[in-house]
């Protein structure tokens, strides 16, 4: 599993509130990062949550 944020993701930071484990703010570069390049087995779950918590749907996860 990979994971990209969309360029219309709205940068609420949700996604860290709820998955610091999985995403961190980028202040330098004003965006998200996801903290994995490929997607842990025990961690695609919460990626999962994570993209149906995104208000604006911009957690696309490519299987
Ligand atoms: S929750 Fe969605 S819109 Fe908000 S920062 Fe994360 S990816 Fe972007």
């Amino acid at each position: 599993m990979k994971v990209t944020l969309a360029d219309y993701c709205i940068r609420c930071g949700l996604c860290e509130d709820l998955y610091p484990d999985l995403f961190k703010r980028n202040y330098e570069k004003h965006c998200i990062d996801v903290l994995y390049d490929e997607i842990p087995e025990d961690k695609q779950e919460r990626m999962r949550q994570a993209q149906a918590d995104c208000a604006v749907a911009a957690i696309l996860i490519k299987e």
